[in-house]
């Protein structure tokens, strides 16, 4: 028996245990009598304890509540429930709102809900209009109208044949027969559901509506809704003002500083830029001046690796090997200017490969090396030397 329609504000309950197994190391049992809501249109399903047993999961199968558990429990027993309250009454928060909210989006733009997900703290809705900020914002605020108006909030069961003389938002999912069950926000909105729900519009509230995006032709919206909204707020709450701090300035003002700061990144990099490039070309040019026969093995810093690889393998008549010192290991580039006779393979399987080298490239030759700098431009110099 479920219990939870009747008592949507109970969070405790006794109970006999009528069915009880153990399949795939899963254990399960099935109630006389139930609170525990089971994952079902889109809401999440209750957890909390059965006789001091972890609840896990609780799914429906057919017409059996059936409650996954840590432990196994034996049948027959007799047990108390409870249920993690926190956590279902922001279930009851989070699908009174969405109710709320389908309203208020049928009011503000004439668009019907399509599906929602509310498993999460951000919950979505999909509606069938296209994406338009006025609405959204007009819904929003109609909500938290219809939130303060802190109406009732009823539930009873009609006849799936007489649905259409009720005014229901929705037409009710045809896969429903015989009775149905009616959610009502008093004065607001109607529409069948079998979820639960909070006793006053009141309780949903603050409705905060997140973001909102195109999706399958419609809209996305996503929002946040009563204590999960206010949680919300105070974690950004506390981002910015941690970040004001930073730049001495209000939460709300953070802005300006962060749009300078970034302002003068770019501007700085872009100078950087342009003196790593000029740098690159002066390293470049004193190679050449201390090597006039464009043999050349030199240490260069790190950062200029490539760039003055790239510059001298373009250079005719040179070839060239550049280490250079990285944090833990020693990067070579040994290149050639296609002008030049020499095989760069059967170079590096000479002096490079000894020295237990690893990398490639065709032309510029780019890897790493496990020994110090001056030791592979010493192999370079003197195999440079012995084959004249
Ligand atoms: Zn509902």
């Amino acid at each position: 028996m479920r219990m939870y329609w009747e008592m949507p504000y109970q969070g405790e309950f006794e109970a006999r245990v009528i069915g009880a197994w153990t399949e795939g190391g899963a254990h399960y049992a099935v109630l006389d009598r139930t609170l525990f809501y089971p994952t079902a249109g889109g809401q999440a399903c209750d957890t909390g304890t059965l006789g001091g047993v972890a609840v896990l999961e609780v799914q429906e199968e057919g017409d059996q509540i059936v409650h996954r558990l840590e432990r196994p429990l034996r049948e027959g027993e007799r047990v108390l429930g409870r249920l993690d309250w926190s956590r279902r009454y922001r279930h009851m928060q989070r699908h009174t709102a969405e109710h709320i909210l389908g309203q208020a989006f049928l009011r503000s733009g004439g668009w019907q809900v399509r599906a929602v997900n509310m498993m999460g703290a951000v919950c979505t809705i999909d509606l069938d209009g296209p994406p338009e900020e006025g609405i959204v914002r007009q819904a929003e605020a109609l909500a938290n109208w219809a939130v303060y108006a802190n109406a009732e909030v009823r539930s009873y069961f009609i006849d799936q044949a007489e649905a259409a003389h009720h005014g229901l938002r929705r037409a009710p999912s045809p896969k429903v027969a015989g009775r149905l069950r009616v959610v009502e926000v008093v004065g607001w909105d109607k529409v069948a559901c079998g979820g639960l729900h909070v006793a006053r519009s009141g309780e949903a509230g603050p409705i905060k509506v997140l973001k909102f995006e195109r999706y399958k032709g419609g809209t996305r919206v996503y929002f946040a809704a009563g204590w999960e909204a206010l949680e919300l707020f105070e974690r950004e709450h506390r981002l910015l003002q941690r970040l004001g701090e930073r730049f001495s300035t209000g939460p709300l003002e953070v802005e300006k500083p962060i749009a300078s700061l970034q302002e003068g990144f770019y501007r700085l990099r872009a100078e950087h830029t342009l003196l790593k490039d000029e740098l690159a070309e002066r390293i470049m040019r004193g190679l050449l001046a201390d090597f006039p026969n464009l043999t050349i093995w030199a240490q260069v810093p790190d950062w200029a690796l490539e760039m003055v690889g790239k510059r001298l393998a373009e250079w005719p008549g040179v070839l060239a090997l550049l280490v250079a010192q990285a944090e833990d290991k020693t990067r070579y580039a040994l290149l050639k200017h296609k002008s030049r006779r020499e095989n760069l393979e059967a170079l590096w399987e000479a002096v490079l490969k000894p020295l237990g080298a690893r990398g490639g490239g065709a032309l510029v030759k780019l890897g790493v090396l496990p020994v110090p700098p001056h030791v592979a431009l010493e192999a370079f110099r003197s195999h440079m030397a012995a084959v004249g």
